[in-house]
C-alpha cells in the first residue's frame, strides 16, 4: 500500500513565515504545471500498488480552479488502485471555499478537509499575512458539514505573541472540528517575519513560554477526549490522519508535483525540484538511506508518534545502550512490547531525548 501526496504550489499572497514552495503565479504557469503534474502521475512506476490515502497539500490547493483539481484526481483514479475506504484530504485556506466548491470537493471523492486557521486572533492574522477573517473560518466549517464532510482538521500555530490557542481550539471543537494539529511557529531565513524579528520590531515568547502553552493545549485537549497520537497533532477516535501516519511509520509514500517528497518504504527517498524550471526538466534527487540514517529515522519518527518504534526494525541492538536503559529506568521512554514509546509527559522535550538515543 502507499500513500500519494499531491503538491499544488500556488497560494494567492505570501504569508510573512512562509518558506514552504508556493508561488503566487499566472494562468499560463498553472495550465502548464496541471498539465505536467498529470504526465508525472501517469508516468509513475508505482501505479501497481494499492492508495490507502491521497493528501493534496500546498501551496493552496482551494485557491486554483476545481477543474484543475478533479482532473488530477481523475488521472489518480485511473492509473492507480484508489481503495474504497482510502482517505482523501484536501489543504483549503478559510477565505478561498464556499458551499459550491466544497459540494464539488465531496463529489469528487475528498472525504478530509484541512483548513489553514493559525490562529483566530485578529492581530495575529494580520501579523501572519493571512488572508482569512475568524469569521471565514467559522462559516467555512458550516459550509464544509453542509457539503457532506464529518472528517474536517484544523491548523495552529504554537509561539505567537498574542492570542489564546487553548479558547481557539475550544471554538473550533464546538464548531465540529475532528482533528487538530498545533506546530510551533519556525523562523525561517529570508521570511518577512524573521526579518522583524532580527530588528527588534516583533518579540516572540520565549521558549518556556511557549512550551507552557502548549502543555496547556494537551492538557485541553486530552480532558476533552482527543487522542495525542503525536507530538503536534490531537484526534477524536477514528479521526487520526491516516495519510500523516504513514510519513511517520515509515510506509511507502509518492508524491508529486513541485518539490515533493517520495520513499519507497525501504531505503530509497527521492524529490522533485522545488522551482518550476528545474521541475519542468525533470530533476530528481535521489538518496538511498545508510543503515545508519534509516535506524535514526525509526526513532526520531516513532518517538514523535504514540505508536514508538519497533526494536525489530533496526539494524542493531539499541537494548545494549547505556543512554536507552537510562530513559527506561527513568520511565521517560517505555516498552510496550518490541516497541519503544515515549512517554507523553515528556513530549514538550522529545527532541533531546531523541538526540540521547540517537547518540548513543
Ligand atoms: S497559505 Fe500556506 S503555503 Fe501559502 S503562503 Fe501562506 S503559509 Fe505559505
Amino acid at each position: 500500500m502507499i500513500a500519494v501526496y499531491v503538491h499544488i504550489p500556488f497560494c494567492e499572497s505570501k504569508c510573512s513565515y512562509c518558506a514552504f514552495p508556493s508561488y503566487v503565479a499566472c494562468d499560463n504557469i498553472k495550465k502548464k504545471y496541471f498539465k505536467f503534474l498529470s504526465n508525472e502521475i501517469k508516468n509513475c512506476k508505482f501505479n501497481d500498488r494499492d492508495v490507502a490515502s491521497i493528501y493534496f497539500g500546498g501551496g493552496t490547493p482551494s485557491c486554483v480552479d476545481v477543474d484543475y483539481i478533479a482532473t488530477v484526481m481523475q488521472t489518480i483514479k485511473q492509473y492507480f488502485n484508489v481503495l474504497d475506504q482510502a482517505e482523501i484530504t484536501i489543504e483549503c485556506n478559510p477565505c478561498s471555499v464556499d458551499f459550491d466548491k466544497l459540494k464539488k470537493y465531496f463529489q469528487l471523492g475528498f472525504n478530509r478537509l484541512s483548513f489553514g486557521v493559525q490562529s483566530l486572533n485578529k492581530k495575529m492574522l494580520k501579523l501572519l499575512g493571512r488572508r482569512h477573517s475568524k469569521k471565514q473560518v467559522f462559516s467555512a466549517i458550516k459550509n464544509s458539514k453542509l457539503a457532506g464532510f464529518n472528517n474536517i482538521s484544523v491548523d495552529f500555530l504554537l509561539g505567537l505573541p498574542k492570542g489564546d490557542v487553548v479558547a481557539d481550539a475550544k471554538k473550533m471543537l464546538h464548531a465540529g472540528v475532528k482533528h487538530i494539529s498545533a506546530y510551533m511557529l519556525q523562523l525561517e531565513n529570508g521570511t518577512p517575519l524573521k526579518q522583524m524579528v532580527n530588528k527588534n520590531l516583533l518579540k516572540l515568547p520565549s521558549d518556556e513560554q511557549v512550551v507552557k502553552k502548549y502543555n496547556k493545549l494537551v492538557k485541553f485537549l486530552t480532558k476533552k477526549n482527543l487522542y495525542h497520537y503525536e507530538i503536534s497533532n490531537f484526534a477524536y477516535k477514528n479521526f487520526q490522519s491516516v495519510h500523516n501516519f504513514s510519513y511517520w511509520t515509515g510506509q511507502a509514500y509518492i508524491g508529486f508535483g513541485l518539490g515533493a517528497h517520495s520513499f519507497d518504504g525501504k531505503n530509497t527517498r527521492w524529490a522533485n525540484a522545488d522551482s518550476f524550471e528545474q521541475y519542468f526538466a525533470h530533476n530528481v534527487d535521489e538518496e538511498v538511506l545508510s543503515l545508519e540514517q534509516r535506524d535514526e529515522e525509526i526513532i526520531m519518527l516513532g518517538l514523535r508518534c504514540c505508536r514508538g518504534f519497533n526494536l525489530q526494525d533496526l539494524s542493531f541492538d539499541l537494548q545494549k545502550s547505556k543512554e536507552y536503559n537510562l530513559l527506561l529506568k527513568e520511565n521517560i521512554i517505555y516498552l510496550d512490547g518490541t516497541f519503544v514509546k515515549l512517554n507523553p509527559r515528556y513530549y514538550d522535550v522529545s527532541n533531546s531525548i531523541i538526540l540521547k538515543l540517537l547518540n548513543n
